[in-house]
């Protein structure tokens, strides 16, 4: 099954199978099949000859139900089944609703029009709300961001790095084993989500309640000097001017400057909006997506140690969140 879940590891939709894979993986084939997940979308107009393999396509013709095509390169009229040239659909409603139904996550509050919205999974100790991605470049919406904890499903790699209350599970490392009915494996799931909602055995922070927090030049000034954050890379800060801004800084100012505030759950800021990730990399010179999460974990990383209830969020467009206590 691993085969299908990197083959609909991709951005856009329809996908199509043919005949070929259909062979070469039977057993889930029909599984999937039974499932409405795959779904026989129509056929094949035209094929390669499977006689010569001259790379030349031939058009496929019907007659009296007899299915044909004919080899220009001297192979003549080749009759073919049915099967042969069947075009198969991948059908994501379905697959989600698989999901649902296989990891026995409750769908009540699940809408038709949810593309990552699962479910809601109630384990003996733990509740959490759970999205599909289906895509390695997809994150969760930004309404979606209140739900926590949550556990955020993918095909084959996780998206990011756990955290006490988000929790990662890739669909290829709770298959079934091929014999079982179900493609997936329900006991896998619930002990790969095991830890979310659960704190995890380290001590705790002092934590320190924000009631300000106002950044001046690099340095980040939380209930008027109670505890501060500096982005400089060296100790003179009277020559801060002098000395360039670090990649964190860039990172960390440019979310600054369109930063959220909440207070008890709602925000109490108007002026709060995601900045997208491919803006950040441009502004903080970094190449590749995985480095800029990781300069944003380093960041976050800096405010968990001191207690601070402020955290960046990734994706496709991240945020800065001040929590006011
Ligand atoms: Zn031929």
């Amino acid at each position: 099954m691993q085969w299908f879940l990197e083959r609909i590891n991709t951005p856009t939709l329809p996908i199509s199978f043919g005949s070929g894979i259909k062979l070469k993986y039977p057993g889930d084939f029909s599984k999937l099949m039974k499932k409405g997940v795959l779904k026989r979308a129509a056929n094949l107009s035209e094929t390669e000859c499977g006689h010569c393999y001259d790379e030349r396509l031939w058009q496929i013709r019907e007659d009296n139900g007899e299915i044909f095509y004919i080899c220009q390169n001297g192979c003549g009229k080749l009759i073919l089944n049915d099967e042969d040239v069947a075009i198969f659909e991948y059908n994501d409603a379905k697959f989600r609703q698989l999901l649902a139904d296989e990891l026995g996550l409750k769908t009540s509050g699940v809408k038709p029009r949810d593309t990552r919205y699962i479910g809601q999974y109630q384990g003996q100790k733990t509740s959490a709300k759970v999205f599909y991605l289906r895509t390695n470049e997809e994150s969760v919406r930004d309404g979606d961001l209140g739900f926590r904890p949550r556990v955020l499903v993918s095909n084959t790699g996780t998206i990011g790095v756990d955290e006490d209350d988000v929790s990662h599970c890739a669909l290829s490392e709770i298959l079934a084993p091929s014999s079982d009915k179900n493609i997936f494996d329900k006991t896998a799931f619930a002990k790969c989500i095991s830890h979310v909602g659960r704190p995890k055995n380290k001590p705790e922070p002092i934590k320190i309640k924000v009631k300000s927090v106002r950044l001046d030049g690099r340095l980040l000034i939380i209930n008027n000097g109670q505890e501060t954050i500096s982005f400089n890379s060296t100790n003179s800060e009277e020559r801060e001017g002098d000395i360039p801004a670090s990649k964190t800084f860039k990172v960390f100012n440019l979310l600054w400057a369109d930063h959220y505030e909440m207070k008890d759950r709602a925000i109490t800021n108007r002026n709060g909006k995601m900045t997208s990730a491919a803006n950040l990399m441009r502004v903080g010179g970094i190449p590749t997506r995985g480095a800029l999460y990781k300069q944003i974990d380093r960041i976050n990383a800096r405010f968990a140690e001191k207690g601070l209830k402020i955290k960046i969020s990734k994706g496709e467009k991240c945020k800065l969140t001040v929590y006011f206590e």
